[in-house]
């Protein structure tokens, strides 16, 4: 399990592959916007503010998922439209304006602006590009302002990422260089044990997309491979295909079989010699294969149904299947990019239902009927769900937790094994 050169390829293997049969459906869903995404965005990029054009709800949403921050001067606000914005009896383009120049004499650390998009800024049809040009053209180079959208017209809230790093695009300069872009949202701490896996197999330079800053673009063009990270950031690599990059399949750096076969498309793309890609992670991989190991026990052969959320859901399953033998009844994702998933498809046991969008109600039913060991959701559903007596994990905090590479793979597997150990002290 651990040395992934071991492992047949995908195509020999009797997986779900990418022709089993989706369950697709439409319905009500549960899940937060796009705006949730500036939690993780925001600190990251720390010379980036983030200003939501939106309502009174959105900087709701903002503050309770961000947290009060006394201490510090917070990086991301609302510019609240009021009555008037929104009857189109105010010019709501001057006063965005006028805000965002106010914030910026007040903030000299601010070097990029990113202006958010919400349902309200969307309805009244605020047309947020036209300002960050009309802003870009008063402003830059001492600020650059982005738009992109955060509403919940969109499909789930990982797309907030999405959609903030496809803007981005468009403004990284042009290179020949060939280089390794890692795509994706990812802690400062994984990031740094990444690049040293990165640099012992040899593949330099590198570079991290989102980096700690925003102003810093990396280069991008047709010496530039692209790595995902994060499964739900599809646009932004279809983007950088677009600007002459070359996309490299590859299932997630969840577990240490994933990482491992993460690592190895790497290497495999840049010509690594699969010597030294098996001396680099053969020691790595065995370490964080024993580490999982002590929370195997608890997951081993329990029932797992995944409600769709945050777009981990297939590569969370597969490393719960593959590397934990939990058992699959279903696995939800809001929905289904087969360009991004077809290597952790491939992976994920034969038979295992997959559904796509979401018809609460009906997916509720079948939650009842199976009477899982542990049901991965939203935070809306945890609560009435845990009421019914069964254990759940809210999926949302799988995008605020480091889980990505070998040295995280315990820390995801406990995230998955506390509610059990949880309940099962309940029941003592
Ligand atoms: S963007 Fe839309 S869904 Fe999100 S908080 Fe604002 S109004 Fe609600």
């Amino acid at each position: 399990m651990t040395d992934l050169s071991a492992l047949p390829p995908a195509s020999a293997l009797p997986g779900c592959g990418s022709a089993a049969p989706v369950l697709r459906e439409r319905g009500q869903r549960e899940v937060f916007c796009g705006l949730t995404s500036i939690v993780w965005l925001h600190r990251k990029m720390q010379d980036a503010f983030f200003l939501v054009v939106g309502s009174r709800t959105c900087a709701h949403l903002l503050q309770s998922a961000a947290g009060v921050m006394i201490f510090a001067e917070p990086r991301f606000g609302t510019a609240v439209l009021t009555d008037r914005d929104l009857a189109g009896l105010a010019d709501a383009n001057e006063e965005l304006d006028r805000v965002c120049v106010a914030l910026l004499e007040r903030r000299p650390d601010i070097g990029t602006l990113f202006l958010v998009g919400s349902c309200p800024s969307e309805v009244i049809k605020l047309d947020l590009a036209k300002a960050a040009e009309r802003l870009n053209a008063r402003l830059f180079p001492r600020v650059r302002v982005v738009n992109f959208s955060g509403s919940g017209i969109e499909t789930t809230f990982t797309q907030g990422e999405d959609n903030a790093l496809r803007a981005m695009v468009p403004l990284l300069p042009q290179t020949q260089a060939k280089q390794l872009l890692v795509v994706g949202c990812l802690a400062d701490v994984v990031e740094d044990q990444l690049r040293r896996h990165f640099a012992a197999l040899g593949i330099d330079p590198v570079a991290f997309f989102p980096g700690r800053r925003a102003a810093a673009l990396p280069g991008v063009g047709p010496g530039t491979l692209v790595l995902a990270a994060q499964p739900f950031d599809g646009e932004t690599v279809r983007a950088l295909a677009g600007r002459g990059a070359r996309p490299i399949a590859s299932p997630y750096p969840f577990g240490a079989e994933g990482t491992t076969a993460w690592l190895a498309a790497a290497a495999r793309a840049w010509g690594v010699a699969p010597e030294r890609l098996r001396e680099v992670t053969a020691p790595l991989a065995a370490r964080a294969a024993k580490a999982v190991a002590r929370h195997r026990d608890r997951l081993a052969g329990k029932r797992l149904f995944v409600l769709p959320d945050s777009q981990l859901e297939i590569p969370l399953a597969r490393f719960l299947a593959r590397e934990m033998g939990m058992a699959l009844v279903e696995v939800g994702t809001p929905y289904l990019d087969r360009q991004m998933v077809a290597a952790e498809l491939a992976l994920l046991p034969a038979g295992v239902t997959l559904s796509e969008g979401q018809h609460l109600e009906r997916q509720l039913d079948r939650v009842r009927a199976a009477r899982p060991d542990l049901t991965v959701c939203g935070l809306g559903l945890a609560n009435p769900l845990e009421a019914e007596g069964l254990a759940t994990k809210w999926s949302i905090e799988l995008v605020f937790t480091p889980i990505h590479g070998y040295d995280q793979a315990a820390d995801l597997a406990e995230v998955f094994a506390r509610p059990l150990e949880r309940r099962a002290r309940l029941a003592v």
